[in-house]
This record gives C-alpha cells, structure tokens and sequence, in this order.
C-alpha cells in the first residue's frame, strides 16, 4: 500500500484525484457489487455506475479473454465484432438512432457529437446547462461549467458557448411548487438562446443529460424538455443526450434516460457502463446526421474486445433483466431515504429515478445553505462502515448513488440504516 502511494504521488499528476484522498483505498480486486481492499476487506460499491452489470461478471469477462486471445485490433478493417454490437445496440433505441460511431471515452463521444453537430447544421454554438459536466477534452471544457470553475475567475467563456440554468426544482430559480417549472425553466433557455440570436451567434445544438448527474442527480420537471427540443429544432439546432451516466438501464424500466422525458434526440453519446469497466463509448446518431461527416477513424474506438465486451454486456441486462430491477430497487433505496427525510434537519432533498439517486444536504431546511463539509464527513465515516458513497453537485454537498445494478434490496435498506446513523451522528 505505501509504496504503491508513494509511487502515485512521485509520478502521477497531482490534478489527478482519488476518492477519499485523506485516506485512500488500495482495491485489489471486485466481484459483483464489491470491492476488496489490498487487505481482503470487502466494501459496497454504491459508486461504480462504470461496472455496470457488476464488477467482473464471469459472462463479460468470458467474452472479452475469448476474444483477446483472438484478435484484439483490426482497425480498417471488416470487424464483425463491431457490426453485430451496432446491430444490437441500436436495437435499444428509437428507430431514428440508427448509426454507430465507436469510440473508448464519453469525452471523445461528446466530442464527435459536438463535431457531429457542427457538420450537420454547419453551426458551431452550444447552449448547455450551468451545472454540466462532459468531458475533459478541450472543446468539452467549455461547455462543462461544473469544471470550468476550476479553471479559474480569469477564464473568458468562449463566444460559442451559451449557458442556461440547470432547470432544479430544489435550488434553481423556480422551485417544484411554481405554477409549471417546466415551462419556466424552458422559457429560461429560451431566452439565452435569444439573446445569442440578437448577438448574431446562430446555435447548433444543446447538450444536456436529462438526469443530471453532474448537478447531483437532478431530475428535470417533466415537460421541460419537449418544449425545448421544440424550439432548438424550429431555430435551425439539434438536440444532443448525453448519456454516459443515466444510460443502459439505469433509470429502470427504459433503457435510456431521454426516454423519462418523452423526447427523441438527434445524437446520442453513451460511454461509462457500456464497457462494465473496459474502455468503450459510442455516438449514435441519424442517417442524415452521420453522412454529413467527412472521414472518421478512431484507431482503438470499436475494437474486437471491447465490441465483443459490449455485447456481452447488452446480453447480460437482458438475461438478468437489470433494467427492471434498476427500477425496483432503486425506488426501494429512494423511498428509503425519502422515509427517513423528516428525521434529519440536513437531508434537504431526496431525488433520483432507478439506480441514479442523489440526497442533497443542507445547513437547514430552511436556508438551505449547502452543508459540504458534512457531505465529506459522511462519506468517510460510511466508509469506515465498508459503504462507498460518492459527493457530487456544483457545492459538493450532493451525496450520490450509481451503484452496479445487480444491487439487492437487501444493500438498499443496509445502506439507509447506516446512512440514517452516520447523519444522525453528524447532526448532533
Ligand atoms: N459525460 C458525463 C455525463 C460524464 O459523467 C462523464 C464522466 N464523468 C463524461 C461525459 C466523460 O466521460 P469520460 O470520463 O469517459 O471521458
């Protein structure tokens, strides 16, 4: 362990963060929905949304050595890996998505989308929400507000970019008992996009999530996005879904988190999950949208592997039937903590839908002042518990939950009794 540290803190950037940086863990390895630290101590994982299915499910893995000792490149050349995971994957989504572009990161698929975007209606502007996060290639920065703070005060916001609010019942501007925070938060957007009109920006497309994990899990109102869609399609753009976090299953009972809203992109970009922990990320798009690009190659985007990885994970979801228990325990971790709301004066919000769940905590009920420090508090105390939580939201105050969705019932109601605890504990 300290020699490993030792080595990380010498030669790895220190930009680079770990979770629990205080204190951090050695994982030596994972099965399911566990993680074993270099001493054999097992933790719940309620963070790991990337191993989608659960750590190293023997299906996957089989799939990937099978092919490893095959072949593991063959970029430029007919892959059939490649074409039978396109083929299975667009099976998932609304019969306009029909084109596949294979990439390993969901900033190199936010990436093409924008580029995408940008052959397409040969606009270059952007209108994204204030509490996004995309990426961490260039182009990405910009448009990724949550990081961006982070390039500090001096930092001029690009003229392409455009930034409209996160619509958040919780903390925006409109609360959930405005009469329509869906209209209103769109009305919001729509005079950003305005403004740039009068400025002479034309814009090309706007970028969200439609759960946003950035901002903490936050759940848009529901006609929020129809409206938007509406208008960014009658002002020439298209509508790009981000769904690197709240894809695959993991708002239960649809595959994709676009489909809670009732809205069907232009683009979609998936990432994280698809894999189960390999590298593996993916545009999809319309015909129309995917000709407009000239050439395209991604020498390691769509290789044998991690195809060949990704539709052993699509068989999994369907054979385990993830997506309805995604569903069913979520609801049973949301209503967990929901039930345990009116005990504890910091847990200002309880949002979420499926296995995305964010509880947001605040000085008081009232001011809802963010309580940050306490959110780093309970998330190393629920780690000497073996409960891995992690911290999100634009105040770091956002406990969140995206664990593996072969999550029990039984770890639902484990993880609310010790959080109940760990707060109460805090709270006194
Ligand atoms: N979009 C969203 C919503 C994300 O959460 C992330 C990663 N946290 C990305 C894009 C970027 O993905 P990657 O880290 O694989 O480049």
């Amino acid at each position: 362990f300290k020699q490993t540290l030792h080595m990380r803190r010498n030669f790895i950037g220190r930009s680079c963060k770990l979770h629990f940086e205080a204190a951090p863990l050695k994982i030596a390895r994972a099965s399911r929905q566990y993680l074993y630290d270099d001493t054999g101590q097992e933790y719940l994982d309620c963070i790991n949304n990337t191993s989608h299915v659960g750590h190293c499910h023997p299906h996957v893995v089989g799939a990937g050595q099978e092919q490893m000792a095959k072949l593991c490149c063959s970029s430029g050349f007919l892959n059939e890996q490649a074409s039978l995971y396109a083929k299975h994957l667009v099976s998932t989504l609304p019969e306009s998505l029909c084109v596949c572009f294979f990439l390993s990161s969901g900033s190199e698929a936010n990436d093409l989308a924008l580029r995408l975007s940008a052959a397409f209606t040969k606009k270059k502007d952007v209108v994204c929400f204030d509490g996004a996060y995309h990426g961490n290639l260039g182009t990405l920065v910009e448009i990724s507000p949550v990081r961006y703070k982070r390039l500090g005060s001096n930092h001029q916001r690009k003229e392409w970019v455009h930034i409209a609010p996160t619509p958040n019942t919780f903390r925006g501007k409109f609360d959930a008992n405005s009469e329509n925070p869906g209209l209103l938060y769109a009305n919001e957007l729509i005079k950003v996009m305005e403004k740039a009109h009068r400025n002479g920006r034309e814009i090309g497309a706007f970028i969200s999530e439609h759960v946003i994990s950035a901002s903490g899990m936050v759940v848009p109102p529901e006609n929020y996005f129809p409206m938007v869609y509406r208008y960014v399609r009658e002002q020439g753009g298209i509508c790009i879904a981000d769904e690197v976090q709240c894809g695959l299953g993991r708002c239960g009972e649809q595959y994709w988190g676009f489909q809670l809203h009732n809205v069907v992109p232009d683009i979609v970009t998936i990432g994280k999950p698809i894999g189960n922990g390999y590298p593996l990320a993916a545009v999809i798009t319309t015909k129309e949208i995917a000709d407009s690009l000239g050439d395209f190659s991604s020498t390691f985007g769509g290789n044998p592997v991690a195809c060949a990885i990704g539709k052993a994970v699509l068989e999994v979801i369907d054979n385990e039937k993830l997506v309805s228990s995604a569903k069913n325990v979520g609801k049973c971790l949301k209503d967990g903590f929901k039930a345990i709301q009116h005990k504890h004066p910091m847990m200002g919000d309880v949002r979420g839908v499926g296995m995305l769940i964010g509880v947001e905590l605040v000085m008081d009920k009232e001011n809802k002042k963010p309580a940050k420090e306490a959110a780093e508090i309970l998330t190393y105390k629920m780690k000497e518990r073996k409960i891995i939580l992690g911290v999100e939201g634009t105040d770091k105050n956002v406990i969140v939950l995206s664990p593996p969705l072969c999550f029990t019932t039984d770890n639902a109601r484990y993880i609310v009794q010790h959080f109940s605890e760990v707060l109460a504990n805090i709270e006194t």
